[in-house]
């Protein structure tokens, strides 16, 4: 059947041919030409005004211009990527370390050789495998039997044995077994010239991985070796493969990864996973209707032109609320090494290999990641800054930066550090230097602003405190604690949020009514059941707080947690709640500035909580004196640097009575 006419189908043939070249040109993976070739036949037979065409053509299209084989050439001189950490970021020695010692690891792996140990009582066989295989790079060990080659692998490491099967003493198969036995992650290969399909079926059962025959073909002895180093290369990379930036907005978790893409010569993306709405979105739509498109792993590839970039994932814990599917396997397929060689993304329909990508994972709080994930990755934990290195970073990073985005100049703004210190105090409320960076980013363009006014006059403008309100207006925060009475009914409480740590106040208030409990303040179930067990403990001691027996059962008590907009949840509110409402039934009032963080249980004893540096980092962002810390946080409250723990004492609590005399004001009834 005929569609078009004469010149029309010249036309079309004319762009298969192109296809058909570039096809061949295009250096793909062999099936994946295969499957392209094929697809561009199927094309030629059906109608070109037929959806299925356009949706051919777009497909043969978007395969060709995947970077399947283009990769960038990593630089791997540990010192040079040490430079440029250093170079855009202050402090965060630690983290640094850590992901140096990653890379490290990535290069010894990538620079190792692979080491051969070949097994054969003929010389010119053993010699003629030898030459081949050193040929390859890699390191080569040859012995004249089996005894020698339990020898040699006794004495160091080998990742691929090759053995003839009819040798003296120990033969091929017993030194299979026993490699079997002894070195089980070593690849084994039986090389003979007595093949016979028994041992053959023989050598495989007993955990060979391959059996070549005599006389082989060069290229089978190559590419069976590469395949079992392939194997190898999968293995010790599993666990803690893939890097996660865990911490406060702001902490520098982003401008790090870039760094870590320029220090490698990588090209760098992002994905934003709390943006993603289903599990196609990962791993793509099949290509069954127009509107089908690949997922966004391998659009960033194609994006970035480059089959190794880094990847940061942003927001893991922001993922999974709405999203249709399990995005944790979604995932998982992406990031484990195991699978990810062979990606297979639903539009694509043939595997891509993912295995050189770097991918960074980030998030705010690990709680809600699910644990086959949380194995796969190395967690990195970012604190928040403290008011001193916020000062610092500002000065040595985000003014300059400020400064030359507005088209101003270092000799012509100077930003005083007393002036820096206000605005975190009085402008930002943050654990990480986001709102920072965003204040010095106002006062530069106001300063422009003013600069072009004022041309001709060439001045310095030195920003002081003073001028900080000028150019922002009164301050925003008020949120000293000091600046408040001690209340009846209200404690002071700090919890770990997905912005860092944070200071809550804690209202108890009780009426007449019923017993019941009332709970707001936007909290979470765990916080929830918190307050209850609170309230619990108390009723099951009420005499030992001198409140009368039948107290509650005329009363409502109601608990509130003002700033209701912000979700809070997690156990470590548990000892507020307790100090509040022991405060409201006993009619103490309750320090203010006393700032308390612990799990309670039914029973009164007090469980250890996390977050502990960012909580201080709260604590002493809104001026608390004193910060009550379960004892058995001991361990963390140790490893805090001097720097963090200035302006602040911290005191371990065993039990209920510890709080009560730290909190509570007055005697008992
Ligand atoms: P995150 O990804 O953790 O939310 P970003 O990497 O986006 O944070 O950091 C916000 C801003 O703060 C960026 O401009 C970044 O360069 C800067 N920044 C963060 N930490 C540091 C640091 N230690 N030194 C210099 N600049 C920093």
């Amino acid at each position: 059947m005929k569609f078009f006419s004469k010149s029309e189908d010249d036309h079309l043939d004319g762009i298969t041919a192109e296809l058909r070249q570039k096809i061949a040109a295009a250096a793909m993976p062999l099936p994946v030409q295969k499957i392209a070739e094929q697809e561009l036949d199927l094309l030629t037979r059906i109608s070109p005004a037929s959806a299925e065409y356009t949706i051919g053509i777009t497909y043969i299209d978007y395969l060709l211009t995947l970077p399947w084989n283009k990769k960038t050439e990593d630089n791997l001189d540990i010192q040079r990527a040490e430079r440029i950490l250093d170079e855009n970021h202050y402090g965060l020695n630690k983290i640094k370390e850590r992901i140096l010692e990653h890379l490290a690891i990535k290069v010894l792996i990538k620079n190792q050789k692979a080491r051969i140990l070949i097994a054969d009582d003929e010389e010119i066989a053993r010699k003629n495998l030898a030459h081949i295989l050193t040929k390859e790079q890699y390191d080569v060990v040859a012995v004249a039997d089996g005894e020698q080659a339990m020898q040699a692998l006794e004495a160091s490491e080998f990742d691929v044995l090759l053995t003839d099967l009819r040798m003296g003493k120990v033969d091929g198969m017993d030194l299979l077994e026993r490699t079997r036995l002894k070195h089980p992650d070593i690849k084994v290969v039986l090389v003979t010239g007595y093949a016979t399909v028994p041992s053959a079926i023989e050598a495989m059962q007993k955990g060979a991985f391959h059996y070549i025959a005599k006389p082989y073909k060069l290229d089978e002895v190559r590419e069976t070796v590469k395949r079992a180093l392939e194997q190898r290369t999968l293995k010790p990379s599993t666990k803690g493969s893939v890097l996660c930036f865990a911490g406060p907005p702001g902490t520098g978790k982003t401008s790090l990864g870039k760094s870590i893409a320029r220090a490698l010569n990588r090209k760098f993306t992002r994905i934003a996973l709390g943006g993603l709405k289903d599990e196609a979105d990962i791993r793509g739509h099949r290509r069954t209707y127009v509107g089908a498109k690949p997922g966004r792993v391998i659009d960033e590839l194609r994006r970035v032109e480059s089959a190794n970039p880094v990847i940061m994932l942003d927001e893991l814990d922001k993922i999974g609320h709405d999203f249709k599917g399990d995005p944790a396997s979604a995932l998982l397929e992406v990031l484990d090494p195991e699978q990810n060689r062979a990606f297979t993304d639903h539009y694509l329909d043939v595997p891509f290999d993912l295995s050189s990508v770097m991918f960074i994972l980030t998030a705010n709080v690990l709680d809600t990641v699910p644990a086959p994930l949380r194995d796969r990755m190395e967690v990195i934990e970012f604190r928040g800054y403290t008011r001193e290195e916020k000062v610092r970073i500002a000065s040595q990073f985000l003014c300059a930066k400020q400064i030359r985005e507005k088209g101003l100049t270092r000799d012509r703004v100077v930003f005083t550090n007393e002036a820096v210190d206000r605005i975190i105090q009085e402008y930002t409320r943050e654990a990480g230097i986001r709102n920072l960076e965003r204040r010095i980013a106002t006062i530069c363009r106001k300063i422009a602003r003013e600069t072009l006014q004022n041309s001709g006059e060439p001045s310095v403008t030195t920003i002081t405190p003073d001028s900080v309100e000028r150019y922002l207006g009164r301050k925003k925060f008020h949120f000293d604690v000091i600046e408040e009475q001690d209340r009846v009914g209200v404690a002071t409480g700090l919890v770990r949020t997905e912005s860092g740590g944070e200071i809550i106040f804690v209202e108890a208030a009780r009426m007449k009514g019923t017993k019941e409990l009332i709970i707001t303040g936007s909290l979470g179930d765990v916080m929830r059941e918190s307050a209850q067990a609170a309230l619990s403990y108390i009723r099951s001691n009420a005499g030992a707080f001198g409140i009368a027996d039948d107290f509650f059962e005329h009363h409502d008590i109601h608990i509130h947690v003002p700033s209701g907009a912000i979700q809070k949840d997690g156990p470590s509110a548990g000892v507020t709640i307790l100090a509040a409402l022991l405060s409201l039934l006993t009619n103490r009032p309750a320090r203010r500035d006393v700032a308390m963080t612990g799990e309670l249980t039914l029973t009164g004893r007090i469980l250890p909580v996390g977050g502990i540096q960012d909580k201080v980092l709260a604590a002493r962002r809104a001026k608390v004196r004193t910060m009550l810390v379960p004892a058995r946080n001991r361990p963390d409250v140790e490893e805090l640097s001097a720097d963090l723990r200035k302006d602040v004492e911290l005191r371990l609590i065993d039990t209920v009575a510890d709080v009560v005399d730290a909190v509570l004001l007055g005697k008992l009834p």
